[in-house]
């Protein structure tokens, strides 16, 4: 493709929750005017919704199902709430397979209190109670390692080397990897498990949004590309480079964004994919 850069939206996907104030009908018809190519779901906009009917309008308007998110949360201290977990993802992964979407994205969990390594075996078990589902409807399961910040109580899985060795002991080709960038620019690690992530055919999704100096909200405070000082040229190259050709996602929680017009925040958005991404 020789698409101009300055015009390319081919592989710009949005995250629904991005456009916070915007329901699914609301967020597809503002993208696909927009020229977004793709979306990725976030469950609650599917709430009261058949979703094999929000797929079909979805691909309707033009618009690629890229992910549906999020399933995980498996580790709990009670055996009752982990087996729920499991339900609770292989509904996920139904939906998924009834939207249309390729990969659920795993925020894997974990209880403050509970050790991480406990957290990470309850993980992988998680992960491979739903594996023969996901298998039978060829979802991929992205497991989505967060930054440390939130290893309390989000995910005990807060590196790429981690995500990693939960994917090898899977050994699965349906068990793969969401790269964010928010949670992964610090990491001195990071090129050598870029690699490794891609070697072994698991870079299933690619999420955007930068960091912001101060960091004021440890959930709600991410910037848009440019505004803040993760190196996105340079980790995209990287991720590129090792082979990717997906999507690329914009996931931005911002309490500052989202107090103005979605539209407004989504013009921000083209601007930035282009010039800072
Ligand atoms: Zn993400």
């Amino acid at each position: 493709m020789n698409a101009d850069p300055l015009t390319d939206f081919s592989r710009l996907c949005v995250h629904t929750i991005t456009t916070k104030g915007w329901d699914l009908e609301e967020a597809v018809d503002h993208y696909a005017q927009a020229g977004v190519s793709g979306i990725t779901v976030w469950r609650q906009w599917l709430e009261g919704r058949d979703p094999s009917k929000a797929g079909k309008s979805i691909r309707a308007a033009g618009l690629k199902v890229v992910s549906l998110c999020r399933g995980g949360f498996y580790p709990a201290v009670e055996e009752k709430s982990r087996l729920d977990a499991i339900e609770d993802n292989k509904r996920a992964i139904e939906d998924a397979a009834a939207l249309g979407a390729p990969i659920v994205v795993l925020v894997c969990g974990a209880v403050p209190g509970q050790s991480l390594v406990e957290s990470r075996m309850q993980i992988t078990d998680g992960i491979a109670a739903t594996l023969p589902l996901a298998e039978s409807l060829g979802i991929k399961l992205a497991i989505e390692p967060l930054h440390p910040m939130y290893a309390d109580d989000r995910s005990a899985i807060n590196s790429l080397a981690s995500a990693n060795d939960v994917c090898d002991e899977l050994n699965h080709p349906l068990v793969g990897i969401a790269y964010d960038v928010y949670h992964l620019w610090w990491d001195p690690d990071l090129e050598a498990q870029t690699r490794r992530t891609a070697e072994a055919n698991r870079l299933f999704s690619f999420h955007v949004c930068d960091w912001m100096t101060p960091t004021t909200d440890l959930l709600n405070d991410r910037g848009l590309m440019g505004e803040g000082c993760i190196d996105l040229r340079g980790i995209r190259g990287m991720v590129e480079d090792s082979g990717f050709k997906g999507m690329i996602e914009v996931e931005v929680f911002s309490n500052r964004w989202w107090e103005k017009p979605p539209q407004e925040f989504l013009q921000a958005i083209k601007q930035s994919y282009l010039h800072y991404t």
